[in-house]
């Protein structure tokens, strides 16, 4: 995969930076860390979407860890 760099000063590192527009509207501006450059920009609602995403995904994780672990302590009580 290529690695992503900033089009004014070529650093490879970027962070990102909540805004709020006037209006209210929620912003999250990827940038780069070095010269301040967005190079990208999220809505809040997206963010959302991905963090409840995650949060399916670890949740079935852990399910299935209790049904191993369950199934672990019930083979050492036979
Ligand atoms: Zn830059």
């Amino acid at each position: 995969m290529a690695r992503s760099k900033c089009p004014t000063c070529e650093y490879h590192e970027f962070e990102a930076v909540h805004v709020t527009t006037k209006t209210g509207q929620k912003f999250c501006l990827i940038q780069c860390v070095a010269c301040g450059t967005v190079v990208g920009a999220l809505d809040d609602v997206k963010i959302t979407n991905v963090i409840k995403n995650a949060e399916k995904k670890l949740s079935k994780f852990l399910e299935n860890l209790n049904r191993k672990v369950v199934t672990v302590c019930n083979r050492k009580n036979s």
